[in-house]
């Protein structure tokens, strides 16, 4: 599947949303449906400027690992921007299969790993966790962290939220509107 509703799902959120060109065919082809959404912090450090300086790089991919990196990047400012519909290297191996490349939308969210997390930002990425797991019908204990997914374990750190706090807000935040 691709995910050619998600402009329209991270707009539920009510925070602003860009659609970056191309992002309707951007993938690695398409999802085998969707089970689990993974959340990620950048590690772009703070001299990076801007509210998503790691857009090329979600975008494109590295030398060693072609783009798109994630479906939706969270920038500093809380926009959310709309990268791609199609499956997207996020995850790398995964000790649940349901979190696997194939199975998750991915978030990436700008953030340098080290400092504390801003309030707003934190909120902002439970608010748009929230509406993509009510648009597309997850319950809430399908978000995920990418530390509590990777193999092994210890693998990856990010995102450096708590997130059992992190699925007690999107339980606790007020129902996202309905769509139109
Ligand atoms: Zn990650």
């Amino acid at each position: 599947m691709m995910l050619s509703d998600l402009a329209e799902a991270a707009r539920r959120s009510g925070l602003p949303v860009d659609e970056v060109p191309g992002w309707r065919e951007r993938g690695h082809g398409e999802l085998s449906g969707l089970r689990t959404i993974v959340a990620h912090h950048t590690a772009t450090p703070l001299t990076s400027r801007g509210s998503f300086p790691s857009l090329a790089i979600v975008r494109d991919g590295t030398a060693d690992l072609p783009g798109p990196l994630a479906h939706l990047g969270l920038g500093r400012d809380g926009t959310v921007h709309v990268i791609a519909a199609g499956l997207a290297y996020h995850a790398g191996e995964v000790r649940d299969p349901d979190a696997a490349n194939e199975w998750s939308l991915g978030i990436e969210a700008e953030h340098d790993g080290v400092t504390p997390w801003p309030l707003e930002l934190a909120v902002a990425y439970a608010r748009l966790c929230r509406a993509l797991a009510d648009h597309y019908r997850l319950p809430y204990d399908r978000v995920l962290g990418h530390k509590e997914v990777c193999a092994p374990p210890g693998r990856k750190i990010d995102p450096n939220l708590d997130m059992d706090d992190f699925r007690d807000r999107i339980r606790t935040l007020d129902p996202t509107p309905e769509p139109g």
